[in-house]
């Protein structure tokens, strides 16, 4: 059995809802997340993601806004309702951050920052633990008990693809895990398919798969211009994009007898 994590009063992940998360790779500007939230609203969207402290590869890359991009995401939740997702990076930033974030991201990289996942192991709210990226299924497990161990079993692990010999996509989303890891494990499994295969282009293919392969979620880049936006432009999909994943996944739920 799936443990069901509680998100709000009537929003669970691990039950038998596909659950849609989406939202910039990074927030940017105010008005970057208004233009997001007020569509986002209109399609029903409860759950917004949007990184303040991004984790870049080279340090002259937009690191975020910071404590900044939090109070944006916060402004979204209190004018529509959302609940927020944001990765944190620095075990000192867990308890600050705490009246912002619903859900606490903990990226890829940072799967074995074990200062951190203990911190965010004492918070009383949800943890989505990214797979490293090269991580095999029982140190992704091992990462989870080190935040389980300090009483928070509130955990939803996300499949975000791994290093392989394959350079044609960013990642290579292994849709295996997901099974995988709910044999393994009583925690919820969603899918990255944004950085899993770094290509707009296959997000709605791999977005299928998650959901066709009993992924308890998806987790979705979306920017309002993608192609002006400061980190993972290249694999966010547009607004417009997105309606039109919503509508080709809604029409497998269907098809699936899925939530
Ligand atoms: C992100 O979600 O924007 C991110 C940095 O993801 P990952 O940790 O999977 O690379
Ligand atoms: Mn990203």
């Amino acid at each position: 059995m799936t443990r069901q994590i509680k998100i709000d009063e009537d929003l669970y992940i691990g039950g038998n809802e596909f659950i849609i998360i989406a939202g910039p790779c990074a927030v940017e500007s105010e008005k970057q997340m208004d233009i997001i939230g007020r569509e986002f609203y209109r399609l029903g969207i409860r759950i917004i993601r949007g990184g303040a402290f991004k984790p870049r590869t080279n340090p002259a890359s937009f690191q975020g806004l910071g404590f900044e991009g939090l109070k944006i995401l916060k402004s979204l939740r209190d004018s529509y309702g959302f609940k927020i997702l944001s990765e944190i990076l620095d075990p000192r930033d867990v308890e600050r951050a705490y009246e912002y974030i619903d859900i606490y991201q903990i990226g890829s990289r940072n799967m074995q920052n074990y200062a951190l996942l203990k911190e965010v192991g004492k918070q009383d709210k949800p943890i989505l633990l990214k797979r490293g990226m090269n991580a095999t299924y029982d140190e992704w497990i091992n990462a989870s008990e080190y935040i389980s161990q300090e009483g928070n079993h509130n955990i939803i692990l996300c499949e975000r693809g791994i290093r392989t010999f394959n350079s044609y996509t960013r990642n290579t989303l292994d849709l295996m895990s997901v099974p995988v890891m709910k044999y393994k494990t009583e925690y919820p499994v969603i899918v990255d398919p944004s950085h899993g295969t770094g290509r707009r282009n296959l997000i709605l293919p791999a977005a299928k798969a998650a959901l066709a392969i009993g992924a308890n979620g998806v987790l979705i880049e979306v920017h309002p211009e993608p192609e002006k936006a400061l980190s993972d432009g290249y694999q966010s999909l547009s607004l417009e994009e997105f309606k039109k994943l919503l509508e080709e996944i809604n029409a497998m739920k269907s098809a699936l007898k899925i939530n």
